[in-house]
């Protein structure tokens, strides 16, 4: 995950990326036209008109899937600030204080879970081998 805050609003996000980047693609493709001769521009504007709207398709697709998950997922009251938020997976951020939660008790007391943030600081809890018995 690339951004602090809930997976559901992190693919609300994204949808919005997708979106502004087919609409900066096709005006950019219609700027061909004023730049180039008629024909090549016209190519120019064609061919970055059709990558924006894969994009905007794309973008469609992923506001689709946030919106199947959010009715799916589980809704639960966060202990930390207890409003109500909306989990995906195991480890997952509160949508309203980013309070990190799971459901998982074995890796409830690691804060840095590789499988959440991969580039964060590591602690050792559970990648950690067994402590020493006497
Ligand atoms: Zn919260």
């Amino acid at each position: 995950m690339f951004f602090k805050t809930a997976k559901i609003n992190e693919f609300r996000l994204w949808g919005l990326l997708f979106m502004l980047g087919g609409m900066g693609m096709m005006i950019f493709g219609t700027a061909g036209i004023v730049f180039f001769n008629n024909t090549a521009g016209r190519i120019f504007a064609g061919a970055f008109m059709v990558l924006g709207s894969i994009l905007m398709l794309v973008s469609v697709g992923i506001y689709f899937w946030a919106g199947m998950m959010s009715t799916s997922v589980k809704t639960i009251q966060c202990p930390e600030c207890s409003k109500h938020t909306k989990m995906i997976g195991r480890v997952d951020r509160c949508m309203h204080c980013k309070t990190k939660m799971t459901v998982d008790p074995s890796i409830a007391t690691d804060l840095n879970d590789e499988t959440f943030e991969p580039a964060a600081g590591k602690q050792d809890t559970v990648t950690a081998s067994a402590p020493p018995q006497a």
